[in-house]
């Protein structure tokens, strides 16, 4: 459920009408929807909470949209972060998201990043490989203190809708191998540097398939007792994120409380506290990118081409992933649907974001928007092309504010500089 619905024929997000923003602020442009954001987080915790799960850190995945106003209204429910990167630490310290719900991710972290998440005080680290276990255990002797980590598993399960999202097989190169996390975690056990809490899975994104994520999990159960066994002691399991969102070509993805009984009967009652990091399924409903059409082009076979003046640098899905976004005029116009190929200006043909898309007659000028775009969307986009950054605005019943303004040229030169010799 997401709160953009026609009103008085034209497309709003919650109180607040997309072509206001749109001509306010220009065109292309990201909106996005507190109260949807909230209810995916509640309709989350409280599947967890009512599945018997206690108390779960849902660390919401700061990659899938890491706007600070964004992370802030995630942030004051209770939500933490998952970050991968020293950037999105920062962005998750910046929208005051206590560092004790912050964890640190990711398969290449530099000293220098761990560094500064030792510093800022993470929850903890999760290690995804022995070179950086090794890494993790020096610099934190450096510092003289005890890093908090966890050992994030390859559980050798597929899962995902995409290749390019998945990642939880033997052979990607995301986690520390079933084989070897026993001798890992003995292994900080025993260093002065470090101090394991617990195990962390990730296994793909976009999945629709509960049974991939039990299995997961039962795995994780496994380890976690024959570690308790070894006599070593577990107390925090992260089953990442990765839950499906409906993207209106697909089959429904499960609802959180099918997800949530499915893991409280592998893991209810291992005695550990749960952590989650959920990102699309916060975020991808909660958003749209709003574009107006440039020109509309007949060609003599029949084919028509709708250019946008959005393209794949602002939302890239499409181009990447093969990704399929509704797209719905703002102010649908009367008359019988017909097929467009929905393109943007980029100068590539992978910068089609629909074929064939039967859509109501579209004309120059007109708006559309693309939905579930709240999540990977702004997060991936590019100046490619030199088309400046896509603003972001959050709309709150009837409020709405620019969090983050379109830079202008000035702003994207300014940036480079030509070396002496020119
Ligand atoms: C990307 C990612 C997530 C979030 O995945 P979603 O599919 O957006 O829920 C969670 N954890 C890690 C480690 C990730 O890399």
């Amino acid at each position: 459920m997401n709160h953009f619905e026609l009103t008085g024929g034209e497309l709003a997000c919650e109180g607040v009408s997309l072509r206001r923003i749109a001509e306010d602020v220009g065109t292309p442009v990201y909106v996005y929807s507190t109260a949807t954001l909230e209810r995916h987080y509640q309709v989350l915790r409280e599947a967890l909470v009512g599945a018997g799960l206690g108390d779960p850190l849902i660390a919401y995945a700061v990659k899938a949209n890491s706007n600070v106003a964004v992370l802030r209204t995630l942030g004051r429910l209770g939500a933490g972060a998952d970050t991968v990167s020293e950037g999105e630490i920062r962005r998750a310290l910046a929208a005051q998201i206590p560092a004790d719900r912050i964890l640190f991710s990711g398969v290449g972290k530099t000293a220098a990043e761990i560094a500064f998440a030792l510093d800022a005080g993470v929850l903890e680290i999760n290690i995804e490989s022995e070179p950086e276990l090794e890494l993790v255990e020096k610099v934190a002797r450096d510092k003289g203190v005890r890093a908090d980590v966890a050992l994030r598993v390859n559980p050798d399960v597929k899962a995902g809708a995409h290749d390019k999202i998945s990642t939880g097989k033997a052979d990607s190169k995301f986690g520390v191998a079933l084989q070897d996390v026993g001798r890992l975690y003995a292994r900080a056990a025993n260093s002065a540097g470090l101090n394991p809490v617990g195990l962390a899975c990730h296994i793909g994104s976009q999945i629709s398939d509960l049974a991939s994520m039990e299995e997961a999990a039962r795995k994780m159960r496994g380890l976690v007792e024959g570690l308790r066994a070894e006599g070593l002691s577990v107390e925090r399991l992260d089953l990442g994120g990765g839950l499906g969102v409906p993207y209106f070509n697909q089959p429904e993805p499960p609802s959180p409380a099918e997800y949530a009984a499915r893991i409280a009967a592998v893991v209810g009652d291992l005695g550990v506290q749960l952590a989650f990091e959920p990102g699309r399924m916060i975020a991808a409903n909660a958003g749209v990118l709003v574009a107006k059409v440039l020109y509309v082009i007949a060609r003599p076979d029949g084919r028509r081409f709708v250019v946008l003046d959005a393209a794949m640098n602002d939302l890239l899905r499409p181009a990447m992933y093969d990704a399929f976004h509704d797209i719905r005029p703002v102010r649908p116009r009367e008359g019988e649907a017909l097929a467009y190929d929905v393109v943007g200006p980029i100068c590539e043909t992978g910068d089609t974001f629909a074929r064939d898309r039967r859509l109501p007659p579209l004309e120059a000028g007109d708006l559309v928007a693309f939905m579930t775009a709240g999540a990977y969307g702004a997060t991936m986009s590019s100046e490619y092309n030199s088309r400046p950054l896509t603003p972001e605005v959050l709309v709150n019943g009837d409020r709405w504010a620019v969090v983050r303004a379109r830079p202008s040229y000035e702003d994207m030169l300014s940036r480079e500089s030509s070396p002496d010799w020119l």
